[in-house]
Parts: structure tokens; sequence; C-alpha cells
């Protein structure tokens, strides 16, 4: 029988969409390490590229793999995880109302508030699991971006995307997402009503610890979307040929990584719920976290690899037991093949909202019952 339906979203990752190399028949594209491109006699450029920093044909296949992946329009490949965010928030005009969360990514929130300091926007965090609160802190017509993180690091609070993104269109604002910690497999924000979607590449998407990169996916390709691309291109903030090869290759395992890490993840999560030395378990799959039905309808197919656990006897009895895991790396990040463990409040230094207590953890694609056994072992100590 044959059937009309698109190929799933796990079938055009594996497949890289099934671009080939035209003039071999290879099924892996070649790196294309030219930083100029020569000119037609003429004085033309007809083969639509002339300077790599605008036009990387490196970036063409995962770009278009991605923009599939979120249902977007068109997507940019950076450096970074971060240069894709505040390349979003130099594209605002001067004086631009902004409102972000209180609990997220932690380098990119001082970052914001930095810029606001210097006095390029205005910005309010809120507790953005509140759509009362969000809904309170936007101002009509001077709001001109609202910034989620869903699930958030590290308590992995729930933004309701299409809440927000009523919100935020009703006020003439538009919606970003940062989609790093749920990735494509478990949430699509655009179909939500999102008008940006943001990912660290160097977590899930990449997913083996060994690329640092950004990505930007836009719902439609406008005016502000054009700023964008010229963000990238004269901001500079482009992704290196090596990089690039390396993402691509990652993302073609994406679906079997995330799905194996969510259901790890759940496993370590209801595992460790019964633990005497074990205060509370932060994850979106738990019945007890206060964002559980929002997250689950807005991710499909699982909560995430994402979890914390907050540990008996506070601060010191937590990096202790950091100390003790032999399975899990002690490491910041996330998203990787390794699962990693990291007492978050050292790293995000005085000031910061995360209780002391707080272990971060990232599920890798281990044996679940060694990296219970393992957390179980360094909490007996
Ligand atoms: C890591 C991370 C970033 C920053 O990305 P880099 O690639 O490290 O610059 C932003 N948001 C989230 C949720 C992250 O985990």
């Amino acid at each position: 029988m044959k059937s009309n339906r698109p190929p799933h979203p796990a079938t055009l990752a594996a497949q890289g969409l099934g671009w080939t190399d035209a003039q071999t028949g290879a099924v892996v594209l070649p790196i294309q390490p030219a930083t100029t491109y020569i000119r037609d006699p003429d004085n033309q450029y007809r083969r639509g590229r002339n300077y790599a920093r605008a036009d990387n044909p490196g970036y063409d296949q995962p770009e278009a793999l991605l923009t599939a992946l979120e249902g977007g329009a068109a997507s940019l490949l950076l450096s970074s995880g971060m240069a894709a965010a505040t390349t979003v928030f130099r594209a605002l005009p001067v004086g631009a109302h902004i409102v972000g969360p209180k609990i997220m990514y932690h380098s990119l929130r001082r970052w914001i508030a930095g810029y606001a300091a210097d006095g390029h926007i205005a910005a309010d965090f809120v507790d953005m699991s509140s759509l009362d609160a969000l809904r309170a802190a936007v101002q009509p017509g001077r709001t001109k971006l609202i910034w989620a993180e869903t699930p958030a690091n590290p308590l992995w609070s729930i933004t309701d995307i299409a809440g927000a993104a009523e919100i935020a269109h009703k006020a003439g604002a538009l919606l970003a997402v940062d989609s790093t910690t749920a990735s494509p497999v478990l949430t699509r924000p655009i179909e939500l009503g999102a008008d940006i979607v943001m990912h660290s590449a160097t977590k899930y998407l990449n997913g083996h610890s060994d690329v640092i990169a950004g990505t930007l996916t836009g719902a439609r390709d406008d005016e502000f979307w054009q700023k964008l691309v010229a963000g990238r291109s004269s901001g500079g903030a482009i992704l290196g040929n090596m990089e690039t090869y390396l993402l691509m290759r990652g993302m073609r395992t994406l679906f079997l990584r995330v799905e194996r890490a969510c259901a790890s993840a759940r496993r370590v999560a209801e595992a460790m719920v019964r633990h005497p030395r074990i205060e509370e378990v932060l994850y979106p799959g738990l019945p007890t976290h206060p964002g559980r039905d929002v997250a689950a309808r807005q991710m499909t197919g699982g909560f995430g690899g994402m979890l914390s656990i907050r540990v008996k006897g506070g601060e010191q009895a937590a990096i202790a037991t950091a100390a003790r895991v032999e399975v899990w790396k002690r490491a910041t990040s996330l998203g990787g093949v390794e699962s990693l463990m990291e007492h978050r409040a050292s790293i995000e230094g005085p000031g910061t909202p995360v209780p002391s207590d707080l272990l971060r953890l990232s599920v890798g694609i281990e044996d679940s019952q060694d990296l219970i056994d393992d957390l179980d072992r360094a909490l007996s100590g």
C-alpha cells in the first residue's frame, strides 16, 4: 500500500534529508574549506556565493534539516549558542523592552542584564512558569521580545509556549524560545506559536561534547529574520567548517540519542524519588513537578534527559556526592552521550537563584542501571 504520509522527522535526520554529493554520489557531503568564490567574467556571482563569511555551502544541509525538524521557514548556524541568542537581542531597536525568565541559562541571563545596564534595551525577568506573571510584565507597544526557555535550567521549569505566544503577539512582541534542553525531538515551538527558536547546538543537536555551536530558526523569512541573517554575516559569528561537519554528523543520530536519554532520565528520576538521601527530585515527567501538565501537553515522546536532585544535608553533602561518582562525569554542559553531574550553584557563583544543595544531571546514553547504581553509591557515601 502506497502512503502519501511525509517521512517522519527521525527519517529526515538519519538520512540528512537524503542529500548526496552530486559529483560523486557520496552519502556524506564533502567539507568545502574555501573562503572565496570565483566571480563570473561578466562580473556576476551566478552560482550565488562570493565569500564564506556570508555563504558557506556546508551550512546548507544542517540548516535545511533543522528547518524541517522545527517546522520553520529558515535556519542559521552560528558559532555558539550564546552567539545565536545575542544575535537576536542585538537585532532589537535601541530602547526595546524585553521580558525574560528569572530561571534560565545563567550566562545568557547575565549577558542580557549587562546589555540592558549599558542602555541598549530594558529587561524584566519574571517567573515564566506563570502566564499571569508574564502577562503582568509585558508592556503593549514597548515590549518587542519575550525570551523563554523550556524546560529551563536547572529547575526544569516549564513555560506554556502557546500561552506565551498569545501574550507576545497581543502586545506586538515576538516570542523566542531557547529550546536547547527539549531539542526538536520533544518540542516544536513554532507549531505552538513561537517566532524564533534557538538552540545551543553544543548540546543535543551535536550530542558528542566536541563542538560549540548555536542555531536560530525563524517561523517566517521576514524583515526581522533578515536582520538576524545580516547579524551573522556582518557580526561574523560563523561556524567553522569542521564544526559544521561534526554537527551534521551528530544530528543524524539525534532521535536515537534523545529517546534513549529521555527513557533513562525517567528511570533515574523515579529511582531517586525513593532515595533516603534525597530531598527532592526535579524532573518535568514526575507527577510532583509543577510543570508536569503543561509539559505533557507540549512535549512529545518524553520529558527530556535533564533532571536535578536536591541532596539532604545541604551544599557540602551535594558536593561530596558529586565527588564520589564514577560512571557519571563531574562536568558542566549537557546533552552529550556521556552522563554529566554538576553542582550548579558553584558554577553560577554568588547571587544565583539555584539552591545550594542542587546537583544537575545530564543523562547520556549509557546503561541506565549503571547510572542508578553509581548515583546510589555516591549518595550513600
Ligand atoms: C549551553 C546553553 C546555552 C549556551 O550555548 P553555548 O553553545 O555554550 O554558547 C544557552 N542555553 C542553554 C539552555 C544552554 O544549555
